[in-house]
C-alpha cells in the first residue's frame, strides 16, 4: 500500500513514530505498545533510521518488516543519506525492495559534531528523494520544519525547500515537532502559497520529562510556549502529573489541528504504550479518522 494514498480521504491520517530500541529490555517496551495499538490501528508507523546519532543498524528494515508482516500495519521506513555513498545507499534501496516495503521516508539525517562538512553522494534529501524515485516504485515522504530547519536562515528558503523536495518526487511532508500550532499553520500557509500541494502531517510529541524536552529543543530549535514552561516547572518533581499534564497538552494541539483540517498527525511516541495509545484512543473516540 502507498501511504500518501490515505491522504486522499477527507479525515485527518493519524500515524505513529517508533525507534529502534538500543537494549534488550527496549525491544520488550517496542513489543508491548505495539501490541496495545494492535486494536486501535493508526494509519501506519514510522521507525527511524539511525537518528540522535546512534549507530545504524539493520533494525528499521526488521521492525518495518515485522509490523508489515506480524502487525498488518503499513511501515514508512527512514532513510538518511549522509556520509553514505551512492553504492550503499543502492544496496540498502534494493534490501528495502526485496523486503516488500513500499514506503520511505527521506531523509538528509544530522551532520556528525565531529565533521559538520560531511561530504556525500547525496548532499541533501532532495538528491536521494530524485534516486529513491528511480530506484523502486515508493511513496516518498521528506521533512519539514514548522520553525525552520536549524540551519536555515530564512522563512523563504524553508518554502523553497519544500518545494524542491516535492519537485524531486516528495509525495507528502511530515513535520517536525512543535508545541505552538500558530507556527505549523504559518508554514502549511506559505507553503502553499510557495506551490507545494501534496501533503502536509503534523508531527505532534507529548513531553515526557525536563531533561528529554531540553535535549530535543536543542537539537531541532522548536520553542517552547510559556504554557508548557510553566507546567513543566510545577511538575518537576512529580514525574507522573508532569507527564499526565504535557500529554493533555498534546491532545489540546492534535483537537486544534484537526478543526483546522489538518492533512494528519505523526505522534512522536518515543515508543511509550500509554502515550501511543491514550492519543490514539483519544483520536479515535472523538473524530472519524483514517
Ligand atoms: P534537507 O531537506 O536536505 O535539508 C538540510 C539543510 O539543507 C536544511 O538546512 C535545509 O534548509 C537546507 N536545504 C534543503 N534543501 C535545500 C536546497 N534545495 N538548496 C539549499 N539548501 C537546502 N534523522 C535521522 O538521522 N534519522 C531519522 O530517522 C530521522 N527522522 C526524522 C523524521 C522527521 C519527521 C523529521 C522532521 C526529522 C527527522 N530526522 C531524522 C532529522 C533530520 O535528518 C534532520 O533534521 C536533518 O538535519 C535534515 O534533514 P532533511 O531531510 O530535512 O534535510
Amino acid at each position: 500500500m502507498k501511504i500518501h494514498q490515505l491522504y486522499e480521504n477527507s479525515e485527518p491520517v493519524i500515524s505513529l513514530e517508533v525507534f529502534p530500541p538500543k537494549k534488550e529490555s527496549g525491544l520488550h517496551t517496542l513489543q508491548t505498545m505495539l501490541e496495545q495499538v494492535k486494536t486501535i490501528q493508526p494509519a501506519y508507523i514510522s521507525v527511524t533510521y539511525g537518528a540522535g546519532g546512534t549507530s545504524v543498524s539493520n533494525q528499521t528494515l526488521e521492525i518495518a518488516q515485522m509490523l508489515k508482516k506480524t502487525q498488518g500495519i503499513e511501515p514508512l521506513h527512514h532513510l538518511t543519506c549522509i556520509g553514505k555513498s551512492k553504492d550503499e545507499l543502492q544496496k540498502i534501496l534494493a534490501e528495502i525492495k526485496a523486503a516488500g516495503i513500499e514506503n520511505l521516508l527521506v531523509l538528509r539525517g544530522d551532520l556528525p559534531e565531529t565533521d559538520q562538512t560531511c561530504v556525500s553522494d547525496f548532499p541533501l534529501a532532495k538528491d536521494l528523494i530524485a534516486f529513491a524515485k528511480q530506484e523502486g516504485d515508493f511513496s516518498i515522504a521528506a521533512a519539514c520544519y514548522p520553525e525552520g530547519h536549524i540551519e536555515q536562515a530564512s522563512d523563504q528558503e524553508n518554502f523553497d525547500h519544500l518545494k524542491a523536495k516535492q519537485a524531486a518526487g516528495a509525495d507528502f511532508f511530515i513535520s517536525q515537532l512543535f508545541f505552538h500550532n500558530d507556527s505549523f499553520y504559518r508554514m502549511v500557509e506559505g507553503a502553499r502559497k510557495a506551490g507545494v500541494t501534496v501533503p502536509i502531517a503534523a508531527g505532534i510529541m507529548p513531553i515526557m520529562s525536563r531533561t528529554q524536552v531540553e535535549k530535543m529543543i536543542f537539537m531541532c530549535g522548536a520553542s517552547l510556549p510559556s504554557k508548557l514552561i510553566k507546567l513543566i516547572h510545577r511538575y518537576e518533581q512529580q514525574p507522573e502529573a508532569l507527564r499526565q499534564a504535557a500529554l493533555e497538552y498534546a491532545l489540546a494541539q492534535c483537537e486544534d489541528l484537526i478543526a483546522h483540517g489538518v492533512d494528519g498527525i505523526h505522534l512522536y511516541s518515543m515508543n511509550q504504550p500509554v502515550v501511543a495509545k491514550t492519543v490514539l484512543q483519544h483520536l479515535r473516540g472523538g473524530h472519524a479518522c483514517n
